[in-house]
């Protein structure tokens, strides 16, 4: 096992895995940004570096300044958390050449994956079903009307660099189409600097379903049951549970088996998130792979009882998986909030600031995974995200009713959240009886 560890992130993920690296008896190294040294993490790290200026491309996306930290540090490992450096394979290249692991997949899985066009070839080799759309990249107007014709409009076009949902555009018609084509274009190249689009048929009303997996360096490749992030604000997870309410014990064997498959085909090494696409006749269909630990693991960590952040760290050391498929079983309910610092009253607009009152949650069922406290100060510079709130219980009806009572003792003050958004949420039949899809938030606004 590592003697030592650099957490590449901040937030609330830092924390998460300064926590997981503590349990292991693993020393930390916490690096910063100038706008960071507030963070919680830093005052349970045996060593802290700050790394760089506010903006994050000085700092958290700072290459050479991240791996001077390690070696001066002389630490082992890195763990990347999410976001940030957590899917650059040019990063993970770099931590190779120093001798230092990268807690992740290797580079050539991540830039496989990443691809989200290659991503879709893979499923198909595997023998997954991908959402019908091009046959590779769409690199001209012509080409992407031929394609929208033959599968039929709506459409949508999507980046094959993509994440965070930009670089997306839907299309209803020929016109929107080509407006939307080099939009989409324009978009991916200004955030990705690679340009490249594809086109999917647009699925109407479908549930967002995904299936978390863990392999090790020894080609054994297990999945944790899936997780069911319907709850997107314009395509970005809001809320997140595990099980999905609707699967048939049938249709979760199928997803989870396919997600394994598919791994196999890649090679993959890690945590890993496979995503499908559930439609309304209960077929589903590949979307992408997160080749990272995501934001909403916790709730697979509620309902198998499995430490995935130390799952990680065991496998980047190079132990085999301790568990087999027969061993994971799903027990109980659980669900998670994101509690973001944004005005959700008025187009979920940023709200950083000072966090004059903060008591959170607790109690039977609750667990509360925030870098937040009292006095902190949310910096504007990233991520508005300032705590996840996860329930768990037996059955999904009473996870709702503890989600219902945390929401109440939550109190924050100073800033605005999302938390009065759950609120309302959690009053919504269809959220109650379990029957929302990727469009619900929007069209809830929508009706107000
Ligand atoms: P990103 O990597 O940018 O997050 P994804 O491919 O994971 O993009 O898709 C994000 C979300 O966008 C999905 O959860 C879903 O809500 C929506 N989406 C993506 N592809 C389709 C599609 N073909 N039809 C309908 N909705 C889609």
């Amino acid at each position: 096992m590592f003697r030592r560890l650099l957490i590449a992130n901040r937030g609330e993920i830092a924390l998460r895995i300064m926590r997981a690296c503590r349990e292991l008896g693993i020393e930390t190294v916490a690096v910063y940004s100038e706008a960071d040294r507030d963070l919680l993490h830093l005052r349970y790290a045996d060593e802290t570096v700050c790394i760089g200026p506010a903006a994050s491309s000085g700092s958290y996306l700072n290459v050479p300044a991240l791996i001077a930290a390690a070696e001066i540090a002389d630490v082992e490992a890195i763990h990347p958390g999410y976001g940030f450096l957590s899917e650059n394979a040019h990063f993970v290249e770099v931590c190779q050449s120093c001798n230092i692991k990268f807690v992740g997949p290797p580079p050539a899985v991540i830039a496989a994956v990443g691809d989200k066009v290659r991503a879709k070839e893979i499923a198909r080799q595997a023998g997954v079903a991908d959402v019908p759309g091009s046959d590779g990249p769409v690199r001209s107007e012509q080409e992407a009307l031929q394609v929208a014709r033959a599968i039929g409009f709506p459409v949508l076009i999507k980046a094959a660099a993509g994440g965070g949902g930009r670089g997306m555009r839907v299309a209803h018609n020929d016109v929107s189409l080509i407006n939307g084509f080099h939009a989409a274009q324009a978009e991916a190249e200004t955030a990705f600097k690679d340009g490249t689009v594809y086109i999917e048929k647009l699925l109407d009303r479908p549930r967002h379903v995904e299936v978390q997996i863990l392999g090790d360096q020894h080609g054994n490749i297990v999945h944790l049951g899936e997780r069911d992030c319907s709850l997107q604000r314009r395509h970005q997870k809001l809320v997140e549970e595990s099980p999905c309410p609707i699967l048939t014990p049938e249709q979760r064997a199928q997803i989870g088996e396919a997600a394994v498959r598919l791994a196999h085909a890649a090679g993959y090494e890690s945590a890993g998130t496979v995503e499908f696409l559930l439609d309304r006749d209960g077929n589903f269909y590949f979307i992408e792979v997160n080749s990272r630990i995501q934001v909403e693991h916790p709730v697979t960590e509620e309902v198998t009882g499995f430490d995935l952040i130390q799952e990680m760290i065991r496998i980047a050391a190079g132990e085999r998986l301790s568990f087999t498929q027969q061993d994971v079983v799903q027990r109980g309910h659980a669900i998670e909030f994101r509690i973001n610092a944004e005005d959700p009253d008025h187009a979920f607009k940023p709200s950083p600031g000072l966090i004059e009152t903060l008591i959170p949650p607790a109690g039977p069922g609750v667990r509360w995974d925030s870098h937040a406290y009292q006095g902190y100060r949310v910096p504007p510079h990233y991520d508005s995200m300032v705590a996840k709130l996860v329930v768990h219980r037996p059955t999904r009806r009473q996870a709702l009713a503890t989600a219902r009572r945390a929401l109440d003792e939550l109190v924050i003050e100073g800033i605005r959240t999302t938390t009065p958004l759950f609120r309302r949420v959690l009053e919504h039949s269809d959220f109650i009886n379990g029957e929302v899809d990727t469009g619900f938030v929007d069209r809830f606004f929508g009706q107000k």
